[in-house]
């Protein structure tokens, strides 16, 4: 499948070291991508490249730290020899009512999901830039669309990351460079599985608001990330792209 295929291509993935990440970094290897996983945690993600294969590596790294954020884009390029992808995916979330966050909180969620994406795709642009196209694809959320009670900061940084998103595709198309968001539904990840034990009701609200009936998986975002990161969508950017088992369109 020529449209599809990303064999020559080298992509970096923040936060690829678990859930939806590593997800989407899996979809880009077996596509053919040269792979390389950030994280903090060093032993994770060196056992998520290691599930990768050969051709992935892995980079520590705390991409709410400016220079340590560039920095890692800067290794990803030099050991892959290029950068053509670039998955905007770390992140986290504190869940509180809105009068209960410090503004240390508030800053931490919104550094780790929102700047850290300014930031690195900032350092990336060069190498796409030079490379002749590119492709970034940042991470939303339903919260990009709906509010919570207790995601504030979360929020504010999901509906952000779309405008961010919608911002660089219309500055980059002239470099060739297709930005798009996805969107993910509820998916079963160490941070879904957290916020079901802090959200009481939540796992039976997802089953019931769900069509397709049941929480995500990582390896259902494999194929949006392929399909955003190929050939395929040269002509889509600037889009928000919902992967939520429909979700979002349950009235
Ligand atoms: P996980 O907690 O499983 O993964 C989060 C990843 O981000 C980990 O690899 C973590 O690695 C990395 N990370 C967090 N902070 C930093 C940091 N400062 N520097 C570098 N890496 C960091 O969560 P998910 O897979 O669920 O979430 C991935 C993305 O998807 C997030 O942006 C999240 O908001 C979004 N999302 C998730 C949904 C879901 O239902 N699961 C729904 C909608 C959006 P390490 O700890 O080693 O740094």
């Amino acid at each position: 499948m020529e449209l599809f295929h990303l064999h020559g291509k080298a992509a970096l993935v923040t936060g690829g070291n678990g859930g939806i990440g590593l997800g989407m970094a899996g979809g880009l290897a077996r596509a053919g991508a040269k792979v390389a996983i950030a994280g903090r945690d060093a032993d994770k993600n060196a056992a998520a490249a290691k599930r990768l294969g050969a051709q992935a590596i892995s980079i520590a790294a705390d991409v709410t730290d400016e220079k340590a954020c560039r920095a890692m884009v800067e290794e990803a390029a030099t050991r892959l020899g290029r950068l053509d992808i670039l998955v905007n995916n770390a992140g986290i979330n504190i869940r509180k009512q809105p009068d209960e966050y410090t503004l240390e909180e508030w800053q931490r969620v919104l550094a780790s999901n929102l700047t850290s994406a300014f930031v690195a795709s900032q350092a990336a642009y060069a190498h796409m830039r030079r490379a002749g196209g590119g492709k970034i694809v940042n991470i939303g959320s339903m919260m990009s669309l709906f509010g919570a009670s207790f995601a504030a900061p979360y929020g504010a940084s999901k509906g952000g990351i779309v405008q961010f998103t919608r911002s660089l595709a219309c500055a980059w198309a002239k470099d060739n460079i297709q930005v798009n968001a996805v969107l993910p539904g509820w998916i079963d990840t160490a941070l879904t599985r957290r916020a079901r034990e802090e959200v009481s009701g939540l796992h039976e609200r997802v089953l019931a608001r769900t069509p397709a009936g049941r929480w995500g998986e990582p390896a259902d975002m494999a194929g949006v990330a392929v399909f955003l990161c190929s050939a395929a969508s040269d002509f889509i950017t600037g889009t928000a792209i919902p992967v939520d088992g429909g979700y979002s369109v349950q009235g």
